[in-house]
């Protein structure tokens, strides 16, 4: 494995947090609610600082699909309950929308890995289903693949039932950024509102004792608002066309102090630290602040991989997500979300910068991860987290960012979340990524971890299918692309060094192009360049109706099988594809 332990400890003994703090004062007073006066004052914060410091930057400024939830009002048989829509919830725009409630009992995630998860309440269908025609009331937070099943159930509003004290601000749209024409029916047609765990108590006690009444009223502001994203970058000595993309969301909800604004101090602190090691860096680094990601599901993320589709495709080495660092109590590095080629890297980098042993998840379908379908080798989304065994003992519940802390997504984000001792240590663990992946003559990505993850899944299909799809030959294409790029690697590792700038770049391009088609076999339903919904997906999802193909009627069965043969065909020519990248070694 690649390391330039000098270089690695002059980046990090140049990590300060002064700049970081400075930050983080200035977004505590600022609502950043993408498209609204606060979050153009945090972009003009972030510009002043790298103009100050400068830092190269480019402000672009598209127009954003957004949806803000304004209020919501729920009364039940008379009582009002306290409530907030998420976002891209129906607006009733004030009209009332009322029914019976329908209580289905259902279960809150045990961990950020299932935060995602449809839970099997909601995507049951019944004969003669309850929920049809009425208001549902359930467990959990308003996820996309929820909502959706029970609008698809009749459902016509839904109330969320959160698992703590706090009501929790969220997004229910599966939509991934700007909606296509084909994409627009999807867009939530229910009135949504969550509620805290004590009302949610209250209103299923009286779901026990018949059918109350349910009346919601929803006020949310939806359309296209310009937002501001900032982009800045330093070039590399060698090879500048190649950079790694480094992100993060700068709009939040609330002040959003954990979530993410000491992600954005860390953009900039990382900003300033590699402008000063500019001649050292071999390959250049991209560090982006994009708005709406809150409130327009990755809207900033995704306007830019729309938009500069062509630039990432042909030259992004990977690209390398910030959500939530630097919070409180935060020393635990056991959940972090790297793809399976960046394991091995990640593993050292966190090693090494701080002594602590890392364990891994695979990426959520979440977190600005908008570039999968294309395919860049992609890893951190959140890192450090209080451990797990401390938040047991606190009794916290899951969530999705602040070190694990239920001040998540709620007022309570707010400067005594962060900690500026954690934050540098979370800019270690990056500092020393980074300069492992921009300075390695050849990437330091092992893709036989993501063949093998390939690989593993397809057997998984297989033997659910019970024999009734023949995947064997997905398989034996994985085993010789794998041996092609055993081959092709150790000749590349001996030949691609920085006195020989063709076989390196060539090493380089061909990498690249690999991840291309590994990263969509492995990550995505869609074709490329497309966006698939915020719904979690498996690994290799193209094939993942196999897991129902045994259990489906037989008449239904053909179907099935036909669709999934040309699932079959479109990853046996990718695969094909892989192996002609690899024939040709490097000269
Ligand atoms: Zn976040």
């Amino acid at each position: 494995m690649f390391t330039d332990p000098k270089l690695e400890s002059v980046a990090r003994d140049a990590i300060a947090v002064d700049e970081p703090e400075r930050l983080l004062a200035r977004f505590a007073t600022l609502t950043r609610e993408s498209g609204t006066p606060d979050e153009h004052a945090a972009a003009d914060y972030i510009a002043e600082r790298l103009r100050a410091l400068g830092v190269p930057f480019t402000v672009h400024r598209p127009d954003l699909f957004l949806s803000i939830p304004e209020r919501a009002e729920l009364h039940v048989e008379g009582d009002a309950i306290r409530c907030r829509p998420p976002a891209f919830a129906r607006s009733t725009g004030g009209a009332e929308m009322s029914g019976a409630i329908c209580y289905v009992p259902s279960t809150y995630a045990g961990g950020t890995g299932d935060l995602f998860d449809t839970p099997s309440a909601a995507s049951a269908s019944l004969a003669s289903d309850p929920v049809a025609g009425r208001v549902v009331v359930t467990e959990g937070y308003s996820m996309p693949g929820t909502v959706q099943a029970f609008e698809r159930r009749g459902a016509i509003a839904q109330i969320f039932i959160h698992p703590g004290q706090d009501i929790h601000e969220g997004i229910c749209t599966s939509i991934w950024g700007a909606p296509t024409p084909a994409a627009l029916p999807a867009k939530p047609r229910t009135p949504v509102v969550c509620v805290n765990q004590p009302d949610g108590q209250r209103l299923i006690a009286l779901a026990s004792q018949g059918s109350p009444r349910a009346t919601i009223r929803t006020w949310l502001r939806e359309g296209w608002a310009p937002c501001p994203l900032l982009l800045a970058e330093i070039r590399g000595a060698d090879d500048p066309d190649e950079f790694l993309l480094v992100h993060g969301h700068y709009d939040s909800w609330y002040v959003g102090i954990g979530d993410n604004a000491t992600g954005d101090a860390t953009l900039l602190e990382l900003a300033r630290v590699l402008h000063g090691l500019r001649g050292k860096l071999k390959r250049s680094v991209r560090i982006a602040w994009w708005p709406g990601h809150s409130t327009g599901r990755y809207a900033g993320s995704t306007w830019y991989a729309d938009h500069f589709a062509d630039d990432l495709d042909e030259w992004c080495i990977a690209h390398l997500n910030i959500d939530s660092p630097g919070c409180r109590d935060a020393t635990a590095y056991e959940e972090v979300m790297w793809m399976a080629e960046a394991s091995a890297v990640c593993t050292c980098a966190i090693a090494d910068a701080l002594g602590v042993r890392a364990t891994g998840m695979r990426p959520l379908r979440a977190g600005d991860y908008s570039f999968n379908q294309f395919g860049p080798t992609a890893f951190y989304m959140l890192l450090s987290n209080i451990p797990i065994a401390e938040r047991k003992a606190r009794g916290y519940y899951a969530v999705g960012g602040n070190g694990g802390s239920p001040t998540w997504h709620t007022p309570n984000d707010l400067p005594p979340v962060a900690d500026p001792a954690i934050l540098r240590r979370d800019l270690a663990v990056y500092l020393t990524t980074i300069v492992r992946v921009v300075n390695a003559p050849v990437y330091p990505f092992d893709y036989s971890a993501a063949i093998d993850e390939i690989a593993t899944a397809v057997a998984d299909y297989a033997a659910r299918a019970k024999g009734r799809i023949d995947l064997d030959p997905v398989l034996r294409d994985l085993e010789m692309v794998n041996a092609a790029y055993v081959r092709w690697r150790a000749d590349a590792d001996r030949r691609a060094t920085w006195g020989d700038a063709d076989e390196r770049r060539q090493a380089g391009a061909t990498l690249r192009r690999l991840a291309r088609i590994l990263v969509p076999i492995n990550y995505a339903r869609g074709e490329r360049f497309d966006h698939d919904p915020a719904i979690k997906l498996p690994a290799v999802p193209r094939l993942e109706p196999a897991v129902r193909l045994a259990e489906t009627p037989d008449d239904q069965q053909p179907f099935m099988r036909t669709a999934l043969i040309r699932e079959r065909n479109k990853i046996r020519a990718m695969l094909r594809a892989a192996l002609r990248e690899l024939s040709h070694s490097p000269r």
